[in-house]
């Protein structure tokens, strides 16, 4: 079977990719390993419950109608309407440190008013921060000799300020320890703090659904349990796609979301190494539980959408030494969004750190299951030093580690965030195959989609990004 472009993964940004190509009439086709599409933002049902797989918040809100910023722009370019994803805002969020706190919503106005109050001498500085990051067009500013942190130091002379501005945004999209390269600095802290978080009413399998419904509508296709075994190749362009259990496909053009260090292993022969730069792995990875509560829980006392708490006062974003960084973490419900009428369920999940060697190395099925059990009653109790007690309204837990990240996205170490090394343009060494999604550099939600939009515009549809 012969297709304009094969596209590797039905995450966000293979679907997005999928869609933009149908547009246009080409004959396209997404492959996918798993029975359910969604990637490192799926869905499932456990005991009668519908769950989220990672899904904390949609990240880049923009209101509806709003003309500028990436979501109008995805809506535009897959012709879909506003009200197609079903997003409701966040109530409001929270950083909190030891001795100090700063609240945030999706009005901008309120960091600041939490700036001024908790750092005062620091407004003048945050104030032209935020008039560089919006004057600075999305995805534009490449500069290998500014960081994230070398940036907010260039605003900001309170240490801890930078500290507590730097956490969100390394938890939402740092695929480096300690710091992030000044692009996504720029693309995150816009997504988080100046735009904001939304949620559909269903979950991500409302976006998820609509994805893949204009897709088949478009005469798309869209194959399950399709993993790629191998990309074979000669004289430097991809020639066909080999499936594990044996299909031969063939393609003008293939476009992957499985990863940069991933996709490179499915190549077939494996090229000999060249000097410079290659793919490199990264090795960040979480840890997350979800509770299950017999009440909302906003009622027990934790009103935030995202609560992003540390228990000492500098954030250490790095591979834990131990298998998971208790002290700090996101607590998150997705209870907390200003819907209009109240979800069924009531949930928090935490999300933390992990060491992804100690999780990928158990022993044996029962270690690992008693390991998870002890590692989330670690920490849910941790969390308590910022939120009141909730374990005795638990009726039900579900948690999952780097390990299961692995198994249903084939992501190395279950990193989250790819590798450190990112693809902005998504070439490949060959020259009929692209790069989309967390590995080309834009993450999170609307950021997958943007990039399976961009690299779709630009190498398969001849246009702009
Ligand atoms: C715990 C967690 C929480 C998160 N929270 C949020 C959040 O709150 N908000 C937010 O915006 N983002 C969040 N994210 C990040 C967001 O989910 C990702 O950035 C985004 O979904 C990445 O999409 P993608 O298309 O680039 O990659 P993926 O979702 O990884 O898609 C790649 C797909 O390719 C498939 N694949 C891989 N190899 C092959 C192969 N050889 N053959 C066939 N198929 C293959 C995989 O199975 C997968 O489905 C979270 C992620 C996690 C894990």
């Amino acid at each position: 079977m012969h297709y304009d472009t094969l596209i590797i993964g039905a995450g966000l940004s293979g679907l997005a990719a999928g869609v933009r190509l149908a547009h246009f009439n080409r004959r396209v086709c997404l492959l996918e390993r798993h029975s359910s599409i969604g990637g490192l933002n799926s869905f499932y049902r456990l005991r009668g419950r519908n769950h989220d797989v990672g899904l904390h918040a949609v990240t880049n809100y923009n209101p509806t109608g709003s003309k500028s910023g990436p979501l109008p722009r995805i809506l535009r370019q897959l012709r879909l309407s506003w009200s197609d994803f079903g997003l409701f805002p966040q109530t409001a969020s929270r950083i909190s440190f030891p001795d100090v706190s700063l609240r945030f919503s999706n009005d901008p106005g309120l960091l600041e008013a939490e700036i001024a109050r908790a750092f005062p001498d620091q407004l003048d500085g945050f104030r032209r921060l935020v008039e560089f990051v919006e004057s600075t067009p999305w995805g534009t500013a490449f500069d290998p000799q500014r960081t994230g942190r070398s940036l907010l130091a260039e605003y900001l002379s309170d240490p801890q300020l930078i500290e507590m501005l730097m956490y969100p945004v390394l938890f939402y999209g740092s695929a480096s320890p300690h710091d992030v390269e000044l692009t996504q600095f720029l693309i995150i802290f816009r997504s988080v703090y100046r735009d904001g978080f939304a949620r559909p009413f269903e979950g991500v399998r409302r976006i998820l659904a609509v994805l893949a419904k204009t897709l088949k509508h478009l005469g798309g296709e869209l194959k399950v349990r399709a993993g790629v075994r191998a990309i074979e190749h000669t004289a430097g362009r991809a020639t066909a796609v080999v499936l594990d259990d044996g299909t031969r496909l063939t393609a003008d053009t293939i476009l992957s979301s499985a990863g940069s260090v991933e996709t490179a292993r499915l190549l077939e022969p494996q090229p000999e190494p060249v000097a410079g730069p290659g793919p490199v792995a990264g090795e960040l990875t979480f840890f997350e539980s979800i509770a299950m509560l017999d009440q909302p829980p906003a009622t027990l006392g934790i009103p935030e959408t995202t609560l992003f708490y540390s228990g000492t006062p500098r954030y250490h974003y790095a591979n834990p030494s131990e298998p998971c960084h208790v002290d700090s973490g996101v607590l998150c419900s997705p209870n907390n969004f200003a819907y209009d009428r109240p979800l069924e369920e009531s949930t928090v999940r935490l999300t933390v750190m992990a060491n992804n060697r100690f999780w990928m190395n158990q022993p044996d099925e029962a270690t690992y299951v008693a390991q998870k059990a002890l590692w989330r009653d670690r920490i849910f109790a941790a969390s308590l030093k910022h939120v009141p007690d909730f374990r005795q309204h638990i009726v039900d837990t579900d948690t999952f580690t780097p390990r299961t990240i692995v198994k249903y996205t084939g992501h190395v170490n279950g990193c989250v965030y790819g590798s450190p090394r990112k693809s902005w343009d998504g070439t490949t060494p060959l020259s009929n195959l692209f790069l989309c999604g967390t590995d080309q550099g834009m993450l999170g939600i609307v950021g997958a989609m943007f990039s399976g939009i961009s690299m779709a515009n630009r190498h398969l549809l001849g246009g702009p990004a």
